[in-house]
């Protein structure tokens, strides 16, 4: 049912050369479910020299024809999307229905970059005297170094590949050990509609050793990484070291502002829905709930009614709304903030504790009255728990909101116009969704500001980041 996982590598599946793998676990049970080929520094090098031959090739295909092979992986992926979904769910836990929508999205976002990297235009610009031509031109930046995590195993990656490989770059992609074999159906999926061999590798292995290597490496350009704020830093500072482009999508805290004229029934619903989706393992998670005193009973005990009442299984299991964490380390990360916010005096509303002893299964949890310096109110809990704090002044709930080095998304539910208005004026955020979930769509732009990283990875801004602009003046004799 579940395959061992390969590596790929100048158009060929195989081990890793030193024979060594890294066992998959099925978070549901705790059981091995296969093994995932490991990479050492040879299959790097050869990766490399793939991506060095395959760069002289596939920045020559013209961005119409690069576009057909994309349009037909993503049709590959949507024919394959209920094969490659069960294989998520087994490896990552999250619900089978979450795991085909990700999977039918990651076939639109290839759509969408297919079509947009034909957009890539330059630009023509008037010269001081006669004679002179001057035009900039937009040229792909060279092989990218892509790191992705296993919360959203294809879709995190998909981003990074459409977005360089509709740009004429060829990709390196270190996938999530945690999660391998849904990744490498998205790599699959590319290949067979024809993406050179030489264009898209896919590794496995110890990340710090991968990353290390192939940052500082001649060959890579560029590097794209997903994944905490912690390790954004390490490698933005060795791609820095070695002038090397970087994208960085890392960690978040999303301040979720709840207004006493909001729809209160929606912003429970819309808001419950997200915080849990994918056990909370969501980098644009709402996380801190701030809910003005008018509403906040209401709110209060519908969060923690939909909360207490949600499904939480195998995501096998057609009933599961909540799947289990990835991790043990995910669940002892849960038990402690929970503990910590307990001890300084939180009011525990729902849930709190592991369910059972087989799996990850953590339960949908509800905290309020916390003081700031629970450790949840300042750490990115990456999981089922949410923190509701009350405010009676507009202008506190936007000190609150701004108040961690964080800026990745912002949510806020109101009826004013006006104070929309202020909230996408005052919210410190690469992404702020009023009234409604609005965000990761293909053709908007998805990246934070402040410690949540730079660059983007959605929209037309997300090509920005493979491409290099190159300026030609011409006289002529
Ligand atoms: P972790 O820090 O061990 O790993 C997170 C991700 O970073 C993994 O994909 C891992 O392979 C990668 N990584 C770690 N060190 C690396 C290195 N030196 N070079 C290259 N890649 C490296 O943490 P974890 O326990 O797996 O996840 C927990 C934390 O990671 C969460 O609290 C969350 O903040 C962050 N995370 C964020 C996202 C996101 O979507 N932004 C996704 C997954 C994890």
């Amino acid at each position: 049912m579940y395959p061992d996982v390969k590596l790929h590598i100048a158009g060929a599946w195989g081990a890793g050369s030193g024979g060594e793998t890294l066992p998959v676990l099925n978070p549901a049970t705790g059981e091995t479910i296969g093994q995932c080929a490991v990479a050492t520094q040879d299959d790097l090098d050869r990766a490399l020299e793939a991506a060095a031959r395959g760069f002289a090739q596939w920045r020559r295909v013209s961005a119409f024809d690069r576009a057909k092979v994309l349009r037909k992986a993503a049709d590959l992926l949507r024919e394959r999307a209920d094969d490659i979904a069960r294989i998520m769910t087994i490896e990552q836990g999250k619900p089978l229905a979450e795991a085909r929508v990700e999977t039918m999205a990651a076939a639109d976002v290839t759509d969408w970059f297919a079509e947009e990297g034909k957009r890539a235009y330059g630009r023509v610009i008037p010269p001081r005297g006669d004679g002179v031509l001057q035009f900039v031109v937009r040229e792909p930046v060279g092989p990218v170094a892509c790191f992705t995590p296993w919360n959203f195993p294809i879709n995190q990656a998909v981003r990074k590949i459409a977005a360089a490989l509709c740009t004429g770059n060829p990709v390196i992609l270190k996938g999530p050990e945690d999660t391998p074999a849904s990744c490498a159906e998205l790599v699959r999926a590319y290949l067979d509609a024809g993406v050179p061999g030489d264009c898209l590798a896919l590794v496995y292995g110890d990340p710090a050793t991968i990353s290390s290597y192939l940052i500082p490496h001649p060959v890579i350009r560029k590097i794209s990484f997903t994944g905490s704020t912690v390790v954004g830093k390490q490698l933005a500072a060795l791609a820095g070291q070695h002038m090397k482009r970087a994208t960085m999508e890392l960690g978040g805290h999303a301040p979720a502002i709840v207004f006493g004229d909001a729809d209160v029934e929606k912003a429970v619903a819309v808001l419950g829905a997200n915080k849990f989706r994918n056990a909370g393992q969501v980098c644009v998670a709402p996380t801190r709930f701030l809910v003005h005193d008018s509403v906040f009973d209401r709110f209060v005990a519908g969060f923690t009614d939909l909360a207490a009442n949600l499904k939480v299984g195998d995501g096998l299991d057609p009933d599961t709304k909540m799947g289990p964490l990835i991790h043990g380390r995910r669940l002892e990360a849960m038990e402690s903030l929970v503990a910590d916010a307990s001890a300084q005096g939180a009011t525990l509303r729902t849930g709190g504790k592991r369910i059972g002893n087989r799996g990850n299964f953590f339960e949908p949890t509800v905290l309020t009255d916390l003081p700031l310096t629970a450790r949840i109110m300042n750490e990115e809990p990456f999981g089922p728990v949410a923190a509701i704090q009350r405010f009676s002044d507009e202008e506190d709930a936007y000190v609150e909101a701004n108040r961690l080095p964080y800026g990745l998304a912002a949510y806020a539910y109101t009826r004013s116009s006006e104070r929309a208005t202020r909230v996408s004026n005052r919210v410190e955020s690469g992404m702020v969704s009023i009234n409604h979930h609005g965000i990761a769509l293909p053709e908007t732009p998805f990246g934070g500001v402040k410690e949540s990283g730079y660059g983007s990875e959605g929209g037309t801004e997300a090509l920005d980041g493979y491409l290099a602009t190159k300026f030609v003046t011409q006289a002529n004799f």
